[in-house]
């Protein structure tokens, strides 16, 4: 008050004009603030990640924008060395948005900081233009028909509907169309079958939404701008028919093939049952004809825990479609994965400390993926030996030993380069057994090496959300690394390679106390191998061989009866 008085006094105003100057002061100075922030930046981000002039524009409703405004402010992000953060990247705009996949780099930075913060290495890789504008695209669709709008509202009535069969044909009205992705088994199976299932949705202009169980909550960012793929499966009509098998068959594809009565009829939902190669007369999905058949029912419920994309590259109605997409084959996981799956915050912070303290300042990062389907019949040492057998003796992945010096001489060679080995494995016992190595006896070359195991988990654990947060991390890690060696079968490694562009050295699987001969095998492409692809040709009927049926799809090393999409 003391300090209004002198100004006063000092300006010889009286007490009324004094308070109008003060008022209009007040009202005009943060106003003028506003806008010209506004001004320079049309991206300017409010609390919640919403830009202003969006709120300005009342692109969101209230309710929403409350929502948003009410969670707390997440602190900026502070560049480090060697994470590529927006203020550090020479090549900002490309790097920020992945060449193109990503819409907005800046939009949603405190929610979603691991968006603009990749550890991983610009991929060489770009996408095609027709991609990005299909994702641009079904942004736009999502946005639209997602949970929350009216066309979701719309669209859940009508499974409400007594017997949801629309028995007269005469409703001519436009729905938006969905399919909703069921989890099946351990991480990833499921991070490749919802990749996949993302693709049949960009073919086939559906609304992807996942059934999340709490095991898989906030592991992930939301990867569609301004809205969820999150299916709200509280208010969901159909929720217990998910994991009641006999619903889930009478109401498949599958049935409504085989049932000539039902085939007239356009029910509003559908069950696919592609899991795991029990198909149950359910892979006529993957035939044109089972296509035209489910094209106008508006809900799809799709159980599978595969890498089913490559299908889609042999059939008919989406085979030009989806070769436009990616005229080069083998980046199909590559591109999506990088553009759906974006580490949570919490699963970030997981990465990134690991990372800062024990791969960034390494000069080469080796990963090592050892997945261990049988440990009863498959000893710790045969394993063990397989390993160092393909990393060591067939290839010169891991560095050498300088067996010809006692334990304990220091290193003979002067070489000044640093490798960091990153053993990730549900076991810590090859991580302790290569980290005794390297301690006790120095490298021919003389390297400093460091061998690191983020956690040992002992066993595959269903339904526990830390678990899943821990795997995911590590998945993420893996793929920062420049070179891998990966378990055959695994859905674990598929994901790392994909993700981080790399095409891995894959260790043969073992079945008794035998190291494989070789060890391992350089694998074809970075693309993960669909395990359980059509064995009969769709109008035939007959038996084939769909590793034969184009160029670009071969048999798996890993796996003889998978194929895998190839340059
Ligand atoms: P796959 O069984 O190897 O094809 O891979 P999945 O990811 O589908 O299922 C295996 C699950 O076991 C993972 O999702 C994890 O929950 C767990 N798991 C297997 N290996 C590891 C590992 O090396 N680290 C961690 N943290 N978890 C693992």
């Amino acid at each position: 008050m003391e300090l209004f008085q002198s100004a006063k006094q000092r300006l010889g105003w009286d007490n009324k004009r004094f308070a109008t100057v003060l008022i209009l002061s007040l009202i005009i100075l943060p106003a003028s603030i506003l806008l010209v922030t506004i001004s320079r930046s049309s991206t300017f981000t409010g609390a919640g990640g919403f830009s202003i002039t969006q709120i300005l524009k009342g692109k969101f409703r209230q309710q929403e924008l409350r929502e948003h405004l009410a969670s707390p402010p997440s602190v900026a992000p502070t560049p480090s060395p060697g994470f590529r953060t927006q203020q550090d990247s020479s090549n900002r705009n490309d790097e920020a948005l992945l060449d193109g996949l990503l819409m907005s780099p800046e939009a949603d930075e405190p929610s979603c900081l691991s968006r603009h913060q990749s550890y991983r290495k610009h991929s060489p890789h770009k996408p095609s233009s027709y991609l990005i504008s299909k994702l641009r695209k079904y942004e736009d669709l999502h946005r639209q028909c997602g949970p929350g709008t009216k066309s979701y509202k719309r669209a859940i009535r009508k499974l409400t509907k007594l017997d949801r069969v629309d028995r007269d044909h005469s409703s001519s009205e436009e729905y938006c169309k969905y399919v909703i992705w069921l989890p099946a088994n351990g991480l990833g199976n499921r991070m490749i079958s919802i990749a996949s299932t993302f693709l049949f949705a960009l073919l086939t202009e559906r609304v992807l939404l996942l059934h999340q169980r709490p095991d898989m909550e906030d592991l992930f960012c939301e990867p569609f701008p301004n809205s969820s793929w999150v299916l709200p499966v509280d208010k969901f009509p159909l929720q217990k028919e998910f994991w009641d098998e006999k619903d889930r068959h009478s109401h498949s594809i599958g049935s409504l093939m085989q049932n000539e009565s039902s085939r007239g009829q356009a029910s509003s939902y559908l069950f696919v049952n592609v899991n795991h190669g029990r198909y149950d007369g359910d892979n006529v999905f993957y035939c044109d004809r089972g296509q035209a058949s489910i094209e106008k029912i508006p809900w799809l419920i799709m159980l599978s825990d595969q890498y089913y994309a490559p299908a889609f590259f042999v059939m008919k109605r989406f085979e030009k479609e989806v070769i436009k997409m990616f005229p080069e084959k083998q980046t199909v996981f590559h591109h999506l994965g990088r553009y759906l799956f974006h580490p949570s915050n919490q699963a970030w912070g997981l990465i990134k400390r690991f990372y800062r303290a024990y791969l960034e300042k390494a000069d080469q990062r080796i990963g090592l993926q050892i997945r261990v389907f049988n440990p009863k019949t498959v000893p710790f040492q045969t394993v063990m030996d397989q390993i160092l057998k393909c990393s060591s003796k067939e290839n010169n992945i891991l560095p050498k030993l300088d067996d010809a010096k006692p334990v304990g001489t220091s290193q003979s060679g002067n070489g000044t380069s640093s490798k960091a080995i990153l053993a990730v494995s549900l076991y810590s016992e090859y991580y302790e057994h290569i980290k005794n190595m390297y301690w006790t006896k120095p490298t021919v070359e003389g390297d400093v090496i460091g061998v690191y195991q983020p956690s040992h988990e002992e066993y595959q654990k269903f339904g526990d959300n830390m678990h899943n947060m821990k795997a995911w991390a590590e998945i993420s890690l893996l793929s920062t690394c420049d070179v891998l060696v990966t378990s055959a079968w695994s859905t674990f490694g598929y994901v790392a390679q994909g993700l981080g562009g790399l095409k891995p050295w894959i260790l043969h699987k073992a079945n008794d106390q035998n190291v494989p001969n070789p060890a391992c095998v350089e694998d074809l492409s970075m693309e993960p191998c669909f395990h359980f692809p059509p064995t009969c040709d769709c109008d035939t009927d007959e038996k084939v061989d769909a590793g034969a049926l184009v160029p670009y799809l071969r048999h798996c090393k890993d796996l003889n009866w998978g194929v895998k999409l190839v340059e």
